[in-house]
């Protein structure tokens, strides 16, 4: 079993208590840093213009108090190693579909891998209101194709 570290710690208590619970969930199966939870508006303004985030102040889900998504990479981090990266946000979001908790991870946007020369944010993990993105998300207790 893994356990984070005090950034990470610090990061996660900014998110939603849904993100929470999942995340306390997914270091039980693979060693996982939270990057950040909340930003900022200089933060999240810096990070528009460098074109890491397609959204402005305050659009952004980790713009929210608690924040509404958050950046998690596989530990220790090679940017480098894209597997990994896979690997993570299949683990993270078969779990949040076992748990109930809708999200959408920004390495399928629509619910399936991002097509080529598509914006791919592979650390980005998101709440959602809108089931549609969970259509082919591999329920544990139920097989794939049991959401709708
Ligand atoms: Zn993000």
């Amino acid at each position: 079993m893994f356990l984070y570290g005090k950034k990470s710690i610090e990061q996660l208590e900014t998110c939603d208590p849904l993100l929470q619970d999942l995340f306390h969930q997914v270091i039980k199966i693979v060693d996982v840093t939270i990057l950040v939870g909340h930003r900022g508006q200089l933060e999240q303004n810096s990070f528009y213009l460098m074109g890491s985030s397609k959204l402005d102040w305050p659009d952004s889900k980790h713009n929210k108090i608690p924040s509404e998504a958050l950046d998690a990479a596989p530990f220790p981090i090679d940017w480098e190693d894209h597997k990994r990266f896979y690997f993570l946000g299949g683990i993270v979001t078969s779990l949040a579909s076992t748990m109930g908790i809708l999200i959408r991870w920004g390495g399928a946007w629509s619910g399936e891998i991002n097509p080529k020369g598509a914006f791919n944010d592979l650390v980005h993990f998101e709440l959602t209101s809108n089931p549609f993105k969970q259509k082919h998300a591999f329920d544990l207790n139920a097989g794939f194709g049991a959401i709708k």
